[in-house]
């Protein structure tokens, strides 16, 4: 090579290299590269050309000499074992000299075309990554046939090796613009999927943070996107909410599995039911890979919830009066049997029948008749407990089924009976239809749900039955089916009916018992409620209070009790009244519940000029354990006009103690059955313990049948405050109590 040359060379270098250097595009470095070549080539009629491989297929980067046809024609040939002298090189990874191209074996397919455009000869060099990776093919063609020289070749090998760097750069940025083609692809793909997708998508942080949120249904969420976006759902979301939704985030990543589960939330687009699915997701931010995430698809399930409702309520409920039917009954029934079984507890079932309903759904047609079906069940939905269930059968025919109604038979009794007679108030009033009044009544059969060997089918057949019983005595009646049970129900109605005669011929009266401090003076007094029945004599209370309890009678005697003490206060004549002297009455759990219990005491007591704190009004612990925010209000209330209370049988019911300070009570009064056993060691003590709460309270403590001196001396040990009982004096009759504190009394 001469200076000449040489010098040419450089330049050629030179221009190449910074053409690399600036990224210029392929095509024209590889022009360059073959110009430059071709000018430094002694030769001046040769023609360079660079193909680049791409899948076992040659294409041309650049052939500034050759014709613009032939390079089309041979354009992306197919590499092979005798493919030319290009396809033959990049397929064997070997240069490939062919002088001359009319004869050589290789060139047999191709030949034609190669004459046809003058080109007789062609030296094909396969050009090479670093990585040994066959790139392309480096040509020189000749008009003439016609080898190498040594010097041509070093010169090739020389331009070979930018047209490597050149293909190589190329190929690498080739490879990450598809890299990032397929990138925009799929993130394409995946937002026109994510902005119809009627679900919602979040990516969740495992401390609750909205990392990122997908879903055309933005009205789902609690705010928009963007701003949900960053956000932690412990902010987002009510605490109610969002407690169960971190707990299903915890579980997701602590067992890696997916968890299908349903919630609810008030969002955007009002109430909505969702189905949520959620799976981890490991390291979603490269930037804070140790951070783990939790996919979470949410799907708007409402109104398939809503549908699934309808079809329900279309299998369970009777449509006219939306009332359970029954077929929900009878698995409703089926469930409590069970229960009953296992628990011991009782239940009752009330099957009631509209007495002369056919008549008038015969004379006034059947939407009349529906009209009087709806109202009927109106009015016993409002007597129900939520617990309970009020079903349709069809017909003029309904059934109430109480889950729990008591521990045993008596109290189930009671219960049952009082749940007829509440439905049987509902019929009191009379029925609107149609502009017409209808006075109507409903017959009632029971039967109770207790013991192992019952059956659904019995229970309510028996029912049935009973209900037959009801319509037989004249209708608008309850019954039994137990017979030992409808005796008992025959006796109370009895009873009742006694006690309102009774009242009236005045056979009640209040006896008074006194109640003494320990040095044994009289402190006051309480007003127990006596029956003297003309035939059968003195009627204990405990026979006839809870009936009177029961039916709705309780007031009227406490009335009749009151107003004796009342007559009794203002029959001890001044001087023998000391100041704190007051009388006790006992109040029944009905009349402690009644709104109207102060107005009762009070127009009694004000008729008589009778001062309120002259009261103490006993109640029993178990009054107080319902609803205390009721039973504190009632108290307070009573208190500020002046009555004090008393807490009756103290020890034997539910004990409230923690509440036992909120109460505004005055005294405590110890159960019989303690000072029974006070010389028993566990007497003794329940008794110490009670008056030592009562000292802690700052109220007073109140022995009740006290019987004995023994009795009374451990009492006063004990620091007793007061004292009731036999061994100071029964309960007797007003004038005889009168006598009695006159006595005791004077000096
Ligand atoms: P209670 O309130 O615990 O009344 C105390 C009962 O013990 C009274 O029975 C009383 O006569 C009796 N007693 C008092 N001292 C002794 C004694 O030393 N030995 C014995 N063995 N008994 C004694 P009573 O009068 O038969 O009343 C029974 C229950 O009936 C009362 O228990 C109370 O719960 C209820 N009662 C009585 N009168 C009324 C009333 O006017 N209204 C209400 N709602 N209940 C009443
Ligand atoms: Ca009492
Ligand atoms: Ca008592």
């Amino acid at each position: 090579m001469d200076n000449k040359q040489l010098s040419k060379l450089l330049t050629q270098q030179q221009k190449i290299l910074s053409k690399i250097a600036l990224g210029q595009s392929l095509s024209e470095i590889g022009e360059e590269i073959c110009l430059a070549i071709e000018d430094i080539l002694e030769d001046k009629s040769a023609k360079c050309s660079i193909l680049s491989l791409t899948d076992k297929q040659l294409f041309h980067c650049a052939a500034p000499s050759l014709d613009q046809k032939y390079c089309e024609i041979i354009n992306g040939v197919e590499i092979g074992p005798s493919v030319g002298s290009c396809g033959t090189a990049a397929y064997r990874n070997s240069r490939v000299i062919v002088d001359n191209i009319s004869s050589s074996p290789l060139w047999a397919d191709f030949k034609e075309v190669a004459l046809t455009f003058g080109l007789e000869s062609c030296w094909s060099t396969p050009i090479v990554s670093t990585k040994s990776q066959v790139l392309g093919t480096f040509a020189v063609y000749h008009s003439t046939p016609k080898k190498p020289s040594k010097q041509d070749l070093e010169l090739i090998d020389y331009f070979v090796h930018f047209s490597s760097i050149a293909l190589e750069k190329n190929s690498n940025a080739y490879q990450l613009k598809q890299a990032i083609n397929e990138l925009k692809n799929s993130n394409n793909k995946f937002k026109a999927f994510t902005q119809v997708m009627p679900d919602l998508a979040l990516i969740i942080s495992e401390q609750g943070e909205y990392v990122d949120v997908y879903g055309s249904s933005e009205d789902l969420l609690y705010y928009s996107m963007k701003e949900m976006k960053g956000c932690n759902l412990n902010d987002v979301l009510p605490s109610i909410d969002a407690q169960p939704i971190m707990t299903v985030i915890e579980k997701t990543l602590a067992t890696n599995e997916i968890q299908i589960f349903e919630y609810e939330l008030d969002v955007q687009k009002g109430h909505v039911i969702f189905e949520g699915r959620t799976a981890s997701v490991e390291h979603y931010q490269s930037e804070n890979s140790s951070s783990r995430h939790v996919l979470w698809v949410a799907r708007d399930i409402t109104q398939r919830k809503l549908a699934e409702k309808e079809i329900e309520k279309l299998a369970y409920y009777d449509p006219l009066t939306k009332l359970p039917n029954r077929r929900m009954l009878n698995e409703r029934l089926a469930i409590v049997v069970e229960k009953i079984k296992r628990s011991g507890e009782t239940g009752a079932l009330l099957f009631l029948d509209i007495d002369n309903f056919k008549r008038l759904n015969d004379s006034l047609g059947h939407t009349s008749g529906d009209k009087l079906l709806v109202e009927v069940a109106k009015r016993l939905e409002a007597i129900i407990r939520k617990s309970d269930t009020l079903a349709r059968l069809g017909g003029d025919e309904f059934v109430v089924l109480l889950e729990y109604i008591g521990h045993d038979n008596e109290q189930a009794n009671i219960e049952s009976a009082t749940v007829a007679q509440k439905i049987h108030e509902i019929f009191d009033e009379e029925f609107k239809i149609d502009s017409l009044n209808f006075q109507m009544s409903c017959s009632i059969g029971i039967c109770l749900i207790e013991g192992r060997d019952i059956s659904s089918d019995n229970i309510m057949q028996f029912a049935d039955t009973a209900m037959y019983r009801s319509k037989a005595k004249g209708g608008n009646n309850y019954s039994f089916y137990d017979p030992e049970l409808q005796t008992l129900l025959d006796k109370k109605i009895e009873l009742e009916t006694e006690i309102l005669k009774s009242i009236k011929d005045e056979e009640f009266c209040a006896y008074f018992q006194p109640q003494v401090n320990i040095e044994g003076k009289v402190i006051g007094a309480e007003a127990l409620i006596r029956w003297t029945h003309p035939v059968k004599g003195i009627i204990p209370p405990c026979e006839f209070i809870p009936i009177a309890e029961q039916f709705g009678l309780i007031q009227r005697l406490q009335n009749i009790v009151l107003k004796d003490i009342c007559k009794l206060l203002n029959n001890i004549s001044s001087d023998l009244l000391c100041e704190d002297f007051k009388v006790s009455i006992n109040i029944s759990p009905s009349q402690f519940k009644s709104s109207s219990l102060k107005t009762e005491l009070l127009n009694i007591l004000h008729h008589f000029k009778i001062n309120s704190s002259r009261i103490t009004l006993e109640i029993t612990e178990s009054m107080l354990a319902h609803d205390v925010e009721h039973a504190v209000q009632q108290m307070k209330e009573l208190k500020s006009e002046g009555f004090t209370f008393s807490i009756d049988d103290f020890g034997t019911g539910y004990s409230c103690l923690t509440y036992l300070h909120a109460y505004p009570v005055k005294e405590l009064k110890i159960d019989k059955s303690f000072i029974d056993r006070i010389d028993e060691e566990s007497g003794l003590n329940i008794v110490k313990t009670i008056i030592n709460l009562a000292r802690n309270l700052k109220i007073k403590a109140i022995a009740e049948g006290v019987e004995t001196k023994e009795q009374f001396e451990i009492l006063k040990h004990c620091n007793i405050d007061s004292i009731q009982g036999y061994f100071f004096a029964k309960p007797m009759p007003m004038n005889e109590y009168l006598t009695w504190h006159k006595e005791v009394s004077l000096p």
